[in-house]
């Protein structure tokens, strides 16, 4: 099940805005990797920041968000290509916090500070570029802002939520990004501002049943937005027995047939989806003479 994002502009083209209902594919990454409900958030809100950030991609371009705190949760790690394909993991799903003293996932607390976000981009014909910033919030959000800020010197407004039900299904998940372009006036900022620190929580309006079009206008007010397109978006790995085939080759003759003697195959876990592979004896042994 496919996702939406919406692109659009603002302010007579002055804002730029991008919206997000990610409820599957925050869904698909709880199931995937049995997370609990702390990580869920946590995972989630990571898996749509980087989709936010990946709406300006192109062809074979690609991007990462690597997080890791002193918290439980250890490292969050999401990726997402120009199609928004997003994948990711957690090194410690089965977190579950008691709720923060405003009675809300404490996503903070399982971040831990002090911590930093990397972000990695890989852009057709420019090389690699990674920029990175200390967390200053826990909460992600923030720290997705404040990368966006220090890192890639564009004010930003971020807003991410992933909603958790009593049985730990994701009931809601999604956020909103909004830039404001070079020669925005004055008057439109402020207006913007005040949009903004009116808006409420992103997880309460997701929850009241709004939609991305409806969040759109909360955002920046009814009949003042253009929207431009949608892109789709969905929890997709692009691994496969093949790519580990390789990978496996790579570890050479000796320890291939070592796994032969010693475990008569071998069961290859992706980081990012959770997938199983299992090679047998056989495959193995196409593998040695491969290699
Ligand atoms: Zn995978």
């Amino acid at each position: 099940m496919t996702d939406k994002l919406l692109r659009a502009l603002a302010f007579d083209g002055q804002v730029k805005v991008y919206v997000i209902d990610a409820k599957n594919t925050v869904e698909e990454a709880r199931k995937r990797h049995d997370t609990w409900r702390t990580a869920t958030a946590a995972l989630g809100r990571t898996l749509i920041g980087t989709a936010l950030l990946a709406a300006n991609l192109k062809g074979n371009d690609q991007i990462t968000a690597d997080i890791t705190g002193e918290g439980p949760l250890g490292r969050i790690l999401a990726t997402s290509d120009a199609k928004m394909n997003l994948r990711g993991f957690v090194n410690n799903p089965q977190v579950a916090l008691d709720s923060n003293e405003e009675g809300k996932i404490d996503v903070k607390g399982a971040v831990g500070l002090p911590g930093f976000l990397k972000v990695s981009k890989q852009i057709e014909n420019y090389e690699p570029y990674t920029g990175q910033v200390p967390l200053i919030s826990g909460e992600l959000a923030e720290d997705f802002t404040y990368y966006m800020a220090v890192s890639e010197q564009t004010p930003s407004s971020i807003g991410l939520s992933v909603l958790v039900d009593k049985g730990d299904i994701v009931a809601q998940a999604g956020g909103f990004m909004i830039q404001v372009m070079p020669g925005a006036t004055e008057e439109t900022i402020s207006a913007l501002e005040d949009k903004i620190n009116n808006l409420g929580r992103v997880s309460d309006l997701l929850n009241s049943g709004l939609t991305v079009e409806q969040l759109l206008d909360r955002l920046v007010g009814e009949g003042n937005s253009k929207i431009l397109d949608y892109l789709d978006v969905r929890f997709n790995c692009h691994c496969s027995k093949e790519r580990f085939s390789d990978g496996i080759k790579l570890l050479g003759k000796d320890d291939i047939q070592a796994m032969i003697d010693e475990d008569h195959g071998a069961e290859v876990v992706c980081h990012y989806c959770n997938e199983a592979y299992q090679f047998s004896e056989e495959e193995l042994l196409a593998l040695v003479e491969e290699a």
